[in-house]
């Protein structure tokens, strides 16, 4: 990751880890994560946060970088966090990166909660997938929305931290468009009681920064990837977007900043759309039946 053409931190005169190649600015190892951590705190500190705050957590490098930035940061926040896992049920991966969040909650001394979709569902995502044409990807971040809320309910918990970062926000706004379905960009907007509210700290904080704030904690760990992730349209879009930031620094901030401007610009029409409730399970959803009840009782050959 480190890039051997840096020379020397424009803050001090430590060898640069890291080049922001937008900014043209050098940093440290030390300034690096200072900058990280100063990011994720101007975020929360804009938040009126609860006494407790969630940190979705899978184990994997981003949701561990962020519960270690929080954690480093937490005496000069007014709340305490705990560690949120979803178990979706995928063989040969899933397990792997659940051991490796419970040691991290362990070393952090974080509480550490988890649901399985097993338990939730009655199915995991591998029986659910199994026999069927859909993409897997789609029906997991339905359930896996749906069961982290149960979570935090379970909890008391109010406010969900996730680790996307602007990359993230980046794919999903050209995602989106991709898609063609403009209340896409607006989901999540509505407010509802059912749901905890959602916050992403790492908003602004591009994914070598992450990486690179993981690597410098030795908390990187050679982690099994999902096998369902080639799958993914994400994948794709990824590969294109690094393209067009390699040659054009700046594009991934860029397209993160626009479709954050559109859902604050124009939120205010698709927020007038209230939730309706899914005459199955009872929770809001945007039909008459939820997507998740749709994905129960449609999409697995087996049930019944
Ligand atoms: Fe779920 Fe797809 Fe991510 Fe695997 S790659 S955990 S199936 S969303």
């Amino acid at each position: 990751m480190v890039d051997k053409h840096l020379k020397i931190c424009s803050l001090c005169q430590n060898p640069a880890v890291y080049l922001d190649r937008e900014r043209e600015i050098h940093l440290c190892s030390d300034h690096l994560i200072t900058s990280v951590e100063e990011q994720v705190l101007i975020y929360l500190k804009k938040i009126d946060l609860p006494p407790v705050v969630g940190i979705a957590f899978s184990g994997g490098k981003d949701s561990t970088a962020l519960l270690k930035a929080v954690c480093r940061i937490l005496d000069q926040l007014s709340c305490r966090v705990v560690a949120l896992t979803v178990d979706e049920g995928i063989e040969r991966y899933r397990q792997e990166t659940i051991r490796a969040a419970e040691e991290t909650c362990s070393i952090l001394g974080v509480p550490h909660y988890i649901i399985r979709f097993q338990d939730v569902f009655g199915h995991s995502l591998d029986q659910l997938v199994s026999g069927s044409d859909r993409n897997a990807c789609t029906i997991c971040g339905i359930l896996r929305r749906r069961a982290l809320e149960i979570l935090a309910r379970n909890h008391s918990i109010k406010v969900i931290a996730t680790g996307h970062n602007q990359d993230d926000h980046a794919q999903t706004a050209l995602m989106n468009a991709i898609s063609g379905d403009v209340r896409k960009v607006f989901s999540g907007m509505g407010e509802s009681p059912w749901y905890a509210r959602r916050i992403k700290p790492f908003a602004e904080v591009s994914e070598r920064e992450v990486t690179l704030y993981a690597l410098l904690f030795g908390l990187f760990r050679d982690l099994p990837e999902c096998p369902y992730a080639s799958s993914s349209l994400r994948g794709e879009v990824r590969a294109l977007l690094y393209r067009y930031e390699r040659n054009h620094p700046g594009s991934m901030r860029h397209a993160a900043r626009c479709e954050e401007e559109i859902r604050d610009r124009l939120g205010r029409i698709f927020e007038r759309d209230p939730y309706q409730t899914c005459v199955s399970c009872g929770w809001p959803g945007s039909g008459r039946v939820c997507q998740v009840c749709t994905i129960l009782t449609n999409e697995h050959p087996n049930r019944t």
